[in-house]
């Protein structure tokens, strides 16, 4: 039987249960396609970039050869189907809401001309709705959605596919990875090259090192970004660099008891999961329907300064800087920036949620529509609206040293601790001794907090009404 494996958000050997099972029933052609339609942002499009090459090269030392196209998967199957004589396709699902419907689409076209047609659970612990209530419905609410998962069996992880017998291809028919044009045009990605290596090699070596010396501070460290005590595994998830099943079931024989806050944030994701499955429409609408009438607002010079970090708040500006020179930013600084643009500034989540979709290399559709809506308020199990954030105090409780302001703003470097979490309230003489002129080298608060705060608690009445 010859079959092809659709290789997607999935570039591993590892617990790629597309890829096995097609690899264990004969002869396949390995076929990756871009679809622009899929809006991958383009700070991830980078580490697309970077992770197929490895990941191609990966391939050819199990015996496998990469087939790249680029446009609409329905016709780019279709004409490889009939032209290499195919009898089987697999793949594991993904579950962005158009993709997912567009895959099943094609799954029942191929399925009616006679295809054996196979998808798996390659992206989560387990499918978004293998865990429902008793009556059948979705959960919205994290706690018991966790409580009910612990009563599932995670599958185990499969081994790594080590023989593919693979189909060969006229090489001019195959697109390669430049032809896919990933990488930016501008010079942005040097600070990306330097703290990521997009390969399966690095991603598993990542998580042992995690293992062996993080896991056991996650708990008490996760929450303080200059300590960098959780994984980063998250740009590895997203791509399907690492296989989440593998990672569970190490954490459970290695760790079981350090492990459980960790595996907590693991079903988080498969809750974002079930969550965007079943409430599609919360990519781009509240949850919350009471939030459909919130007045947001339309500043584009504050949204401007929040996306290159010049705020005047050093923690929101610091994280905003982590962002755009590492395509990452760590969860505790992402709720702060979150509150701080839909809060203080009042500007719609979604615009947040698209500038994160393009910086991040993390970027993942289902975590960061449920990330947004959780510090917007109108989301599922959310904070709720009348909880704002002082990015003040957030930042004097989290990073007490100052360590990650003056990592992300060097101009700050000289503030004393006792003024870094709030420059322009700092005497004359201390911003001078430090060499700062507020309004030149950093820039002065672009809202007062706490008439910001009174302004947004006064639209929140309104939509309550
Ligand atoms: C506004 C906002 C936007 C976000 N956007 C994204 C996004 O686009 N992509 C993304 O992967 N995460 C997103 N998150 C969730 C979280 O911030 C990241 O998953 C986490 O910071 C990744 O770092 P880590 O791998 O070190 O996490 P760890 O703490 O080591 O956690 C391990 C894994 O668990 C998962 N996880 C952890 N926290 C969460 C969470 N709150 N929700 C869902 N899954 C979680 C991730 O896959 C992560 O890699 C967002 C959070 C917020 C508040």
């Amino acid at each position: 039987m010859t079959s092809i494996v659709w290789i997607r958000k999935d570039l591993r050997l590892h617990d790629n249960p597309g890829l096995y099972h097609a690899a264990e029933a004969g002869k396949v052609l390995l076929v990756y396609i871009f679809d622009e339609d899929e809006k991958v942002g383009a700070a991830q499009k980078w580490f697309l970039h970077r992770a197929l090459e490895s990941f191609e090269k990966r391939l050819e030392s199990a015996g496998g050869k990469l087939y790249i196209a680029k446009g609409k998967p329905e016709k780019i199957l279709k004409d490889l189907i009939s032209q290499y004589d195919i009898s089987a396709i697999h793949w594991n699902r993904q579950y962005e809401p158009a993709v997912f419907n567009r895959d099943r689409e094609i799954g029942e076209t191929l399925h009616d001309q006679g295809l054996d047609v196979n998808t798996y659970e390659g992206r989560l612990l387990l499918p978004p709705w293998d865990v429902k209530k008793k009556d059948g419905e979705p959960y919205k609410v994290f706690t018991p959605f966790y409580k009910a998962m612990q009563k599932h069996d995670i599958p185990q992880a499969l081994p790594s596919v080590k023989n593919i017998k693979t189909v060969s291809f006229n090489k001019k028919d195959s697109l390669s990875i430049d032809d896919l044009n990933l990488l930016p045009e501008i010079n942005w990605t040097d600070g990306m090259e330097k703290r990521w290596t997009p390969s399966e090699e690095a991603a598993v070596r990542r998580f042992h090192a995690f293992l062996d010396k993080k896991l056991k501070v996650y708990k008490d460290k996760r929450d303080f970004p200059a300590e960098e005590a959780s994984s980063a595994l998250s740009p590895y998830f997203a791509l399907g660099l690492l296989s989440v099943r593998s990672v569970y079931h190490s954490i459970k024989k290695n760790a079981e008891a350090a492990g459980e806050p960790f595996i907590r944030q693991l079903v988080w994701r498969d809750f974002a999961y079930s969550l965007i499955t079943h409430f599609p429409e919360t990519e781009t609408d509240p949850m919350n329907d009471q939030f459909e009438k919130f007045k947001w607002m339309d500043e584009k010079d504050q949204f401007d300064a929040w996306k290159k970090g010049k705020t005047g708040f050093p923690i929101v500006d610091a994280g905003m800087r982590e962002l755009w020179s590492t395509g990452y930013m760590h969860n505790r600084v992402r709720m702060i920036v979150g509150s701080f643009l839909t809060k203080d500034l009042l500007i719609h989540w979604r615009e947040g949620a698209d500038w994160f979709d393009d910086t991040l290399v993390d970027a993942d559709v289902a975590n960061n529509v449920m990330g947004w809506q959780w510090v917007a308020g109108s989301g599922a199990d959310a904070s709720p609206f009348f909880r704002i954030f002082n990015p003040t105090t957030q930042s004097e409780k989290f990073d007490p040293d100052g360590e990650y302001i003056k990592r992300w703003i060097p101009e700050l470097k000289k503030i004393p601790l006792k003024h870094l979490h709030d420059p322009s309230s700092a005497p004359e003489d201390v911003l001078e001794e430090a060499g700062v002129t507020i309004g030149e080298d950093y820039p002065e608060p672009i809202v007062d907090h706490k008439a910001a705060r009174q302004r947004a608690l006064d639209r929140y009445d309104d939509v309550k009404k």
